[in-house]
């Protein structure tokens, strides 16, 4: 699509949002028979299937760590997610992103208590509709929860970015083409970042606002991420059903 005029008319965004509104977000965890923990997750257009496997051994031997577990990430982008096919296999961008992402996640993982082993974390990008890396993150953080991998919390996280001058939640493709900053942020529940990257410029007062923004947005991701883990887990730590 070409630069539309204005990305922001009358206060609302051309997808119809406001600028503190998400776009819809559906977890579900546990989807993958073969994997030990996995999480397919749709937000806004992006569609996001995450797989954990782990803490099995390392090959090759000499990565193990003696004293902790290591974590992987491995961030792809299926060829038919985009517009235009993808070249398959990594490129500098999904290398950087599973960078990021795994020390986003690392931070809240219990890693001592896997010593010579490794946490495998695999994202895989469906549909890509911008926001794709924090989509990846919250998707992988239930499914880490999914396999059962001791965690001090879960890790949320969205975007916010400025298009038109103006400060706006959960950037849709357009907003991320056309707009002046990207904020991707990560977050654990009691407030301490994990992932703050930017593209773009913001006074200090706007990164401030944004941050803040970026914070409730992941407090809400955190509710439905939970409420994820409770639909797969609710009924079997529920007791059982008393014989009539
Ligand atoms: P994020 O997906 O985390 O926002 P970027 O800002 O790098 O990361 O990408 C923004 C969006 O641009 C992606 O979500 C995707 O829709 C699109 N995009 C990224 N890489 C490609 C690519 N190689 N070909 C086509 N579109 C792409």
């Amino acid at each position: 699509m070409s630069k539309p005029e204005k990305l922001i008319i009358d206060g609302k965004r051309l997808d119809g949002r406001g600028a503190q509104d998400l776009r819809p977000i559906k977890f579900k965890a546990g989807v993958l028979k073969r994997a030990d923990g996995s999480c397919y997750l749709e937000f806004g257009g992006n569609k996001v299937i995450a797989a954990v496997y782990g803490p099995r051994e390392v090959h090759p031997r000499h990565l193990q760590d003696a004293s902790r577990a290591i974590v992987r990430y491995r961030y792809n982008m299926a060829p038919f997610s985009v517009e235009e096919r993808k070249r398959p296999g990594p490129d500098r961008r999904s290398i950087e992103i599973s960078k990021v992402s795994r020390e986003s996640l690392e931070c809240v993982i219990l890693q001592e208590m896997y010593p010579r082993s490794a946490i495998d974390i695999f994202v895989e990008i469906l549909q890509a509709d911008a926001g794709t890396r924090v989509a990846g993150i919250n998707a992988a953080s239930v499914a880490l929860a999914d396999a059962g991998i001791p965690m001090k919390c879960l890790v949320s996280a969205c975007a916010v970015g400025k298009v038109d001058d103006t400060l706006v939640l959960d950037l849709n493709k357009d907003e991320d083409n056309y707009g002046q900053a990207d904020l991707p942020i990560a977050m654990t529940p009691s407030g301490d970042i994990t992932l703050c990257q930017m593209d773009g410029h913001l006074t200090e007062d706007e990164f401030r606002t944004a941050l803040e923004m970026a914070m409730e947005g992941c407090r809400y991701i955190h509710q439905l991420q939970k409420q994820a883990l409770i639909e797969k887990y609710g009924q079997m730590v529920s007791p059982p059903a008393q014989e009539a």
